[in-house]
């Protein structure tokens, strides 16, 4: 791999601790491998709580001086890593691909994506305002200061290797925080290479560490650990539940991302080819691994038909294959224990009576690759209606009235994503107000973007990424009370 990378400099094999590339204490490491192909593209370090400790001891360590930095100083040094970010983004796409397994195409929009966010905070970070409050006295003034709020953890998945690390790490740095982050086992290769640029930013010591190894040792110590302040996660449902279980010990502040079971519902009235290409598009992105893709296609009995037939023909066109070959649009899924999953879910809704309209088996080309699907005649009763399918797999359910369709849109604890067709105004906004889900896509099946809040509702999480809400999650209010004037 590192000889067909433009910087092979970029593939790192060590953590970054401390403005150092270290191993573990006792030199163990685990292998990373590329799951187009099953091949061994390396080994990283096995790091557990010690490390981690020294890792959050270096990060209070240069939080003073990062903090007391001018914000424009700051956003001069993440500027200067966003621009190595996209100057890099070719291997940095490869990379990706080769531990993720996504099309280089979509690897290369990550990049970009990951990148602006590291360009927006740069800028928003020169706009932390306080505020001056009217006094209750008249010997008294009030000011409100908002001040970094420490060492930040963050804990970040395999679908978005690059964009999940600097959703969290640009809006705190931005912020006066310093970090630690323990990217996914998966793919610690897209960190390590993004750790070398901040280090070729000039971004200090400290100030940015990547560690790899136990996740189970490393998050116990980072959660237990009282000199990090907030924790930021993105991941499963089941995994932030037990992260904020560990944090209430020492109370820290916490955002999560989890776990989503987005609705895609579409109207009789909806443009149809529009409705398809929107399904298209958010639910195959990454092969179905992303949070936000469309779960459940809830359709109108009017417009059923005509939307399963296109979907599915669509579906049928759907290149698959290794990311790094041209032409590809569905690359394999993470791991084998994913490919069980989406074929588990698949065989029960089978068994209960869903039809197979594409797809519907592991791909001929084995390994984790699976079949783009198409399946009809879906009812609550699936489990797929209530678990994250996280595969290349659409279940159509059919729907009657806009009542009936909201009320199995929201019949979900999860409140990510919901994406919605129509072209009755009147309708876009009840129906917009009605659906409980912190986004919604409306004749749109992409929606995110660096300068728009994401996040979710109910168990599928707590506070907003990306915008300038992104920034409020870093940041601690305090109140100044000035008396005897
Ligand atoms: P996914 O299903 O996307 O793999 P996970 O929640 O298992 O979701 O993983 C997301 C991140 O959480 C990864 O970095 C993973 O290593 C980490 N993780 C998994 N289990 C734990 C744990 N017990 N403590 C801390 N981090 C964990």
């Amino acid at each position: 791999l590192t000889m067909e990378l433009r910087d092979p400099d970029l593939f790192r094999s060590r953590a970054y601790l401390d403005g150092a590339w270290v191993g573990a204490d006792d030199g163990a490491t685990f292998p990373v491998t590329n799951p187009a192909d099953g091949a061994m593209l390396g080994r990283v370090p096995d790091m557990g709580a010690a490390e981690t400790r020294r890792a959050v001891t270096a990060a209070g360590a240069a939080w003073p001086a990062w903090r007391a930095l001018t914000a424009k100083a700051r956003a001069g040094l993440q500027r200067r890593w966003f621009e190595l970010i996209m100057a890099n983004q070719e291997d940095l796409a490869l990379l990706m691909t080769t531990e993720q397994g996504k099309p280089l195409a979509e690897a290369r929009g990550e990049v970009a994506y990951g990148a602006s966010f590291v360009e927006w905070f740069a800028e928003e970070g020169k706009r932390v305002y306080g505020d001056t409050i009217p006094a209750h006295a008249p010997d008294k003034r009030l000011l409100v200061l908002r001040e970094p709020v420490g060492v930040v953890a963050a804990i970040t998945p395999w679908n978005f290797p690059l964009a999940m690390i600097t959703r969290k790490v640009a809006p705190a740095l931005a912020a006066g925080c310093t970090a630690v982050v323990k990217p996914a086992e998966d793919t610690p290769f897209s960190a390590l290479a993004l750790a070398v640029l901040a280090e070729r930013a000039g971004i200090p010591a400290g100030v940015f560490n990547v560690i790899t190894g136990d996740a189970e040792a490393i998050g116990a110590e980072l959660t237990g650990n009282p000199a990090v302040r907030k924790l930021s996660f993105t991941g499963s449902t089941e995994v932030g539940k037990l992260l904020m279980r560990q944090c209430a010990g020492t109370v820290k502040k916490l955002s999560l991302e989890l776990g989503g079971n987005a609705p895609f519902i579409v109207f009789d009235d909806a443009d149809l080819d529009a409705a398809v290409a929107g399904a298209l598009a958010s639910k195959y992105r990454n092969s179905g691994q992303t949070c936000v893709c469309a779960n459940r296609m809830l359709v109108q009995e009017g417009i059923y038909d005509a939307f399963a037939e296109k979907l599915a023909a669509a579906v049928r066109e759907l290149q698959v294959g290794p990311g790094t070959e041209s032409g590809s649009q569905q690359g394999p899924l993470i791991n084998s224990a994913a490919l069980e999953k989406v074929e588990g879910l698949l065989a029960d809704a089978v068994d209960k009576g869903a039809r197979v309209l594409t797809g519907g088996h592991r791909h001929a080309l084995g390994g984790t690759f699976f079949e783009p699907t198409v399946v009809c005649d879906v009812t609550p009763e699936m489990r797929m209606t209530r678990e994250e399918i996280f595969g290349p797999v659409a279940p159509l359910y059919r729907f009657s009235t806009e009542a009936e369709a909201l009320r199995m849109a929201n019949d979900t604890r999860y409140g990510l994503a919901a994406y919605f067709y129509s072209r009755d105004i009147g309708r876009i906004w009840r129906v917009s107000e009605g659906l409980e889900y912190g986004i919604v896509g409306i004749n749109e099946g992409i929606i995110s973007t660096e300068v728009a809040p994401f996040g979710g509702m109910k168990e599928s999480g707590i506070g907003r990424e990306g915008s300038r809400y992104g920034i409020d999650e870093f940041l601690e209010i305090k109140y100044l009370c000035l008396g005897g004037i």
